[in-house]
């Protein structure tokens, strides 16, 4: 996936759950567009699907928000 940081313009690195900048030490969890809920990551054979529980359905890569995600111990 290249995909760029929002905030830096830097080529991210995928993660288990979204993507992470090096250079802003900073991990993005893709969202829905339309809700900004966080999407339900789905892998099979290789390919990953993102799907909104909010009722949106799957959500194509392209339409991907990619939002800072909170630091995992709050
Ligand atoms: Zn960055
Ligand atoms: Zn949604």
């Amino acid at each position: 996936m290249d995909i760029l940081c929002p905030q830096c313009q830097h080529q991210m690195t995928t993660t288990d759950s979204g993507l992470f900048c090096p250079q802003c030490q900073q991990h993005f969890t893709a969202c829905c567009p339309d809700c900004h809920h966080p999407l339900n990551v789905l892998k099979a054979c290789g390919a990953i699907d993102y799907f909104c529980q909010q009722g949106h359905g799957l959500i194509s890569k392209k339409r991907l928000l990619w939002l800072p995600s909170p630091p995992a111990n709050q």
